[in-house]
């Protein structure tokens, strides 16, 4: 059943429509909220959203409870694959929880937070930017981890990025959620307007097992694998210093050695090597610039050290 969740007039005889499905079976309530398209550029959780609904369709004797699919947070956004909202000029995750008396971007905030809040876990999906890949993760805030961190073992990511306190934005819809006591998972993988199948087929294993635990499905599920988390660890930033083009010679996902050659930043027009890109540290490449233009600073890779114990896996 779809359903709207917000809607708002536009100036010209048309609306913007903030819509959920609701897929339920049984006599449950418990319920799980898939939610993306918060930011238009970011598209993988698209296909998520299409693969986690058009499953259950099929097996739907197998839920017992509630799953409510919100695939675009902001439809404009995604329509013209603009990251903020279209003509606002305004990333809409930096408005939560929004306002009921506020403008229209902040009325859609509210309705939607309003719309979540009570469900047993929100998982909410996003795809980095088109300027760098990310490998599956999951991202909390210390004070939330203690309560977050098992669910997310479950969700069959590599990697849960636990950020310092004063690093986690107050005005975003995870943040919002958790505070008001509905647990929510911020999903990051991929790039900006792609899609990335494997990905959102490791989700969909990880969604399925979370599901399992919380008692929502009675099918069957996949062995999900086991995240490194940065709980000890810390994470290394390698940006460019020279301007120029990127081309990466290490591939996604590598396990490196401090000062490894990871690419270079090249000049076309004199076909020379402006800077050779090294690894600040060891350890796992989990970010890795896509968009090959950089500048000075531009962040080209984060690389996660390995323990204090000496482990990298
Ligand atoms: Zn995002």
């Amino acid at each position: 059943m779809t359903e709207t969740v917000a809607s708002a007039a536009l100036a010209v005889h048309e609306n913007l429509i903030v819509q959920k499905r609701r897929i339920q079976n049984g006599k449950s309530r418990t319920r799980l909220s898939l939610v993306t398209g918060t930011h238009g550029d970011e598209l993988e959780g698209q296909y998520l959203a299409y693969t986690v609904g058009k499953y259950l369709d099929e097996n739907i004797d197998k839920l017992e409870g509630i799953v409510d699919i919100y695939p675009a947070l902001n439809p404009m956004g995604i329509d013209s694959i603009t990251r903020g909202i279209p003509m606002f000029d305004l990333d809409m995750n930096r408005i939560f929880p929004g306002s009921e008396n506020g403008t229209m971007p902040e009325m859609l905030c509210a309705a939607i937070v309003s719309d979540i809040s009570g469900s047993d876990i929100c998982i909410d999906v996003h795809s980095s930017n088109i300027f760098l890949k990310e490998i599956p993760q999951i991202r909390m805030s210390v004070p939330t981890a203690p309560t977050l961190l098992p669910f997310a073992k479950l969700m069959n990511v590599d990697f849960v990025w636990i950020h310092d306190a004063a690093t986690v934005l107050e005005s975003t819809l995870a943040h919002t959620l958790n505070t008001r006591g509905t647990k929510t998972l911020v999903v990051e993988m991929g790039v900006g307007m792609r899609i990335t199948k494997e990905y959102s087929s490791q989700l969909f294993e990880g969604i399925l097992n979370l599901m399992k635990e919380l008692g929502m499905w009675k099918g069957s599920t996949a062995p999900v694998r086991e995240p490194l988390t940065s709980e000890g660890r810390e994470v290394g930033f390698v940006n460019s210093d020279a301007a120029g083009i990127f081309v990466p010679c290490s591939h996604f996902g590598d396990t490196v050695k401090k000062d490894a050659h990871i690419g270079d930043v090249v000049d076309p027009l004199t076909s020379k090597v402006v800077e050779e890109v090294k690894a600040v540290c060891d350890g796992l490449i989990f970010t890795l610039r896509e968009y090959p233009v950089v500048y000075g600073g531009s962040l080209l890779a984060r690389i996660l050290k390995p323990s204090a114990g000496g482990e990298t896996e």
